[in-house]
């Protein structure tokens, strides 16, 4: 009997190993082996460029002699969002490491982005820290076909490491978008029109809230979020996104 139990022991185990993500042992962007998921010399060269940015959209700017400045389209329409930080560029090769987590589901990434966005958010002096975050939900029928929110694992271990609470159930996803990507710019504020409301015992009055994602474009997802916790009564809302597309 004892050995019976030490197989059915040693089975589970491998089936929880099996399902654990798998490690990386070498940096994720030049392959070189590294004790972190990022080698120190690529960290240095992606992570940490003193790019001026909107302090709004986080577009890169010309400097700016350290004065804080906004782009040109948040002067003439300003977002429902405050501020948005980002860890990076979403340009090459980084662009690589976000579809890698998004659609090669290498969950382990997560805790990397976290960290970089959390360096990010705490290098900017500038930056009230939120009183509470939320992952950018996805529709019901993605998360199924996906199995996973990226936002969600982003924001988890960001959640842990700032110590600030992770409301998981605040925003949902009313309608079911057709993907951002798939759209022209115009298109893309229409589209996210009613796409979110907030949990009927939600109550976000007077909070500053911190909206996690993996990528901002166009801007037009987190500013229907934005818009939604603005409207009922939050103080406050900071965009933190792992990388910036660029204008074409
Ligand atoms: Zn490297
Ligand atoms: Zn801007």
């Amino acid at each position: 009997m004892p050995g019976r139990l030490q197989l059915l022991a040693r089975r589970l185990l491998a089936q929880l190993q099996s399902a654990l993500p798998a490690l990386p042992s070498s940096c994720a962007l030049c392959g070189v082996t590294a004790d972190a998921a990022l080698c120190a010399d690529c960290e240095r060269q992606f992570f940490h460029g003193q790019t001026a940015r909107c302090g709004q959209c986080a577009l890169p700017l010309p400097q700016t002699n350290g004065i804080k400045t906004r782009c040109g389209a948040c002067l003439q329409q300003s977002p429902a969002f405050d501020a948005t930080i980002v860890a990076t560029d979403y340009s090459a090769p980084i662009d690589q490491l976000v579809l890698a987590l998004k659609f090669g589901g290498q969950l382990a990434l997560a805790p990397l982005f976290a960290r970089l966005l959390r360096d990010a958010l705490l290098q900017d002096q500038r930056q009230k820290l939120p009183t509470l975050l939320v992952a950018v939900p996805l529709g019901a029928q993605r998360l199924r076909s996906r199995g996973f929110n990226q936002a969600l694992e982003i924001a988890r271990p960001l959640t842990a490491s700032l110590g600030i609470t992770l409301a998981t159930r605040l925003v949902l996803r009313e309608k079911e978008t057709a993907a951002q990507a798939l759209l022209h710019p115009r298109e893309r504020q229409h589209n996210m029109q009613d796409a979110f409301c907030l949990a009927a015992d939600a109550d976000v009055r007077g909070q500053h809230v911190g909206v996690v994602d993996d990528v901002i474009t166009t801007g037009a997802t987190l500013n229907a979020l934005a818009a939604l916790l603005k409207h009922h009564g939050a103080a406050r809302v900071t965009n933190l996104v792992f990388a910036r597309t660029l204008p074409k």
